[in-house]
């Protein structure tokens, strides 16, 4: 049961750092943006990812499992552990964990992550313990009747497109925008802006 904690800590560790660059980084966040596109939070919202998501998640878990072993009881422990615990978290559930609350992830505690509201973004986003938030100063502690509206400001991509294709299309339109910079920029270049200034501008 220990190990079984220990491998869940370093595997939330992990994809906490996954997490965070999926929501900073908007190459990745178009693979990411699909799950948090539900307006209705539900447990059908824990396996709503893009298959690039997903396929990131596995090569993610590689390396601890190879660390760790694939047969070991904690680790049979702990992947069924963490989808259990996904769809838990994800229920759209009035369930706040009270004095648990900074000790493990509940339907109240991830509904602010998925919030539309602009201060809870980019909170909350370990997904067994929140501990590593508080570490790394993301964590969210939500008052007892907070239970945000969810989903994504702006258009939404749709459930085939977001499954499939729309990753691409966007990569796509920000290579086109790039390259339409980079054009626009290239009479300029040859004057004072370095690399530096062509980036922030
Ligand atoms: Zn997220
Ligand atoms: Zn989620």
């Amino acid at each position: 049961m220990l190990l079984a904690l220990a491998f869940g800590f370093v595997w939330d560790l992990c994809q906490y750092g996954l997490h965070r660059l999926q929501h900073a980084i908007p190459f990745l966040w178009e693979t990411h943006r699909f799950h948090h596109e539900e307006t209705a939070l539900n447990v059908a919202a824990y396996p709503r990812s893009h298959f690039l998501a997903v396929l990131a998640v596995v090569l993610f878990n590689l390396p601890l499992v190879a660390l760790f072993g694939a047969q070991a009881p904690h680790a049979v422990a702990a992947f069924l552990m963490f989808p259990l615990w996904g769809f838990l978290s994800h229920a759209n559930l009035r369930l706040g964990f009270g004095p648990l609350t900074p000790l493990v992830v509940g339907p109240q505690l991830h509904r602010i992550h998925h919030s539309a509201l602009p201060e809870h973004r980019d909170r909350n986003f370990a997904n067994l313990f929140p501990v590593i938030d508080i570490v790394f100063g993301t964590y969210y502690r939500p008052a007892p009747d907070e239970y945000p509206p969810t989903g994504t400001a702006g258009e939404r991509v749709g459930n085939l497109r977001g499954a499939t294709v729309q990753p691409f299309i966007a990569w796509r339109a920000m290579l086109a925008a790039r390259r339409g910079k980079r054009g626009a920029d290239r009479p300029a270049a040859a004057g004072a802006l370095g690399w530096r200034g062509r980036r922030a501008g």
